[in-house]
């Protein structure tokens, strides 16, 4: 078991990834344009967020939806 938790988003949308954001303290600052892709460094925004990886207490990463971010975050997580 990896110690760091992880979080799939696919497939949530709207209310349910906005209370996910909510539970985890980022909401404001995603909607802000603040977060980028963990793999390939876009921004992440609503329409190409893909997964949501809690690193620590107070850290959160985001993948987006390309597929090789997709292929990479999978092969490398
Ligand atoms: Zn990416």
């Amino acid at each position: 078991m990896s110690s760091q938790k992880k979080v799939e988003i696919n497939a949530i949308l709207g209310e349910e990834f906005d209370r996910l954001l909510d539970r985890l303290g980022v909401r404001g600052e995603f909607e802000a344009g603040t977060y980028h892709c963990h793999i390939c460094g876009d921004q992440v925004r609503a329409n190409n967020v893909l997964l949501v990886l809690p690193l620590s207490e107070n850290e959160v990463g985001f993948v987006c939806k390309k597929p090789g971010c997709i292929m990479s975050y999978k092969s490398n997580p």
